[in-house]
């Protein structure tokens, strides 16, 4: 069997750049609503083929897969460990923690998967060891009390509470009060260079009677040290990994236990097999796996599933219910959550396919955030924003005040 080809399927749903006179600054996907979604189909001479999914920057990883296909072309699909790191030792002059590079393994490597599984007529999971579950728990994303509300009535048991940075206590204790407390609640500060350790503490002590299942990235999760500092300061606990691709970009947060909870993207941390290594590694440290979803689409969602049933430390896996209403349209078939919970899928392979119809209706253009002058992002010149350092911190003193 040989590997003769990889198509690539890109996407893009969601908010779109706008010319209308007094519009707020264009925002294009994956940020703000909106979704870039790359997807493959590796081919083989015996018209078996295999589907994935790459991240972290899906219009730039689509060039890497094609990269990747030179050195893939001709080559066995079933010999997946192999050609991982045969296509990793291959980007080596491309710095090999990246999660471009990272995105691209991910799709290559989960579409080798699912040649095997179909091959040999299993599900995935049941090539990796068999599995724990047969139902896998998610979480879903609320800001208000409304949105928590939307979740549970769909079978939610745990929600997110996002901010970027400037966590509202005054927020997250309204979706607590709203969904009791049997639903488990989760903050997501999206670790901003701003925040302080310092700052980060206070908030956490202010959410500490909140009785969260974890707080994830208070601070900048690169700043080992910060992280060092709030883990000793609170008893909430911490998670973070969304931001690195492989076992040696999540190793800093494992050995030293600065987390409690680990969150490496599906689609961009490198792949199946990479992902259970990190399991492994955060096994020996008495730390879960919750894996990050964030921009992910629904094929890499499947990935998740398969991965989360074969690991003992699997918390829940992330979910972006509400993102965009067609997001079961563009694979087949599609997830349900029943009772808080997705099935695991029996078919074999990862037990998904994409529809290659409905996705050319929605073609990239770009993928780039248009940083809203009006909201401390951009140092906008003139305005209070040129110092979003100094404004963050005192919107935060402001609001930690009043408690
Ligand atoms: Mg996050």
């Amino acid at each position: 069997m040989k590997i003769t080809g990889i198509d690539t399927f890109l996407m893009q749903v969601g908010a779109r750049p706008t010319s209308e006179p007094g519009a707020k600054a264009a925002v294009y996907s994956d940020f703000r609503g909106g979704r870039n979604w790359l997807f493959i189909r590796i081919l083989t001479d015996e018209g078996v083929y295999g589907v994935g999914e790459g991240s972290g920057w899906p219009r730039v990883v689509e060039t890497a897969v094609k990269d990747y296909a030179t050195l893939l072309i001709g080559e066995d699909p079933r010999d997946v460990d192999r050609l991982w790191y045969k296509l990793f030792n291959g980007s080596m002059g491309h710095g090999q923690l990246g999660t471009v590079g990272g995105g691209a393994l991910s799709a290559i490597e989960m579409a080798l998967w699912d040649i095997k599984g179909k091959v040999l007529g299993q599900p995935v999971w049941n090539l990796l060891g068999g599995a724990f579950r047969t139902r896998i728990p998610v979480y879903g994303h609320a800001k208000t009390p409304k949105q928590a509300h939307e979740l549970m009535a769909l079978g939610y048991k745990a929600v997110k509470v996002s901010f970027t940075g400037a966590v509202d206590v005054d927020k997250v204790a309204a979706v607590r009060d709203a969904v009791g407390p049997d639903v488990d609640v989760m903050v997501d500060a999206h670790g901003p260079s701003w925040m302080t350790p310092a700052d980060a503490i206070r908030v956490a002590r202010a959410l500490e009677p909140l009785d969260l299942l974890f707080f994830e990235d208070p601070v900048a999760p690169e700043n080992l040290d910060a992280f060092r500092r709030v883990r000793d300061a609170t008893d909430i606990p911490l998670a973070a990994g969304e931001r690195v691709a492989t076992i040696w970009g999540l190793r800093p947060l494992i050995e030293e236990e600065l987390v409690d909870v680990v969150q490496p993207d599906t689609g961009r941390a490198g792949g199946i097999t990479q992902m259970r290594k990190m399991a492994a590694m955060a096994e020996a440290h008495w730390i879960m796996m919750a894996p990050h979803s964030g921009s992910l689409g629904p094929v890499a969602e499947y990935a998740a599933l398969h991965l989360m049933a074969t690991i003992p430390n699997a918390l829940m896996l992330e979910r972006l219910e509400m993102d965009w209403p067609g997001r079961g349209t563009v694979i087949t078939p599609a997830p349900e959550v029943v009772d808080g919970h997705i099935a695991l899928p029996t078919a074999p392979g990862l037990g998904v396919d994409i529809v290659p119809a409905e996705i050319a209706k929605y073609p990239s253009e770009r993928n780039v955030l248009e940083l809203p002058a009006d909201d401390g992002w951009a140092f906008e010149t003139g305005t209070r924003d040129e110092a979003p350092y100094a404004q963050m911190r005192l919107k935060r003193r402001l609001k930690l005040r009043g408690r």
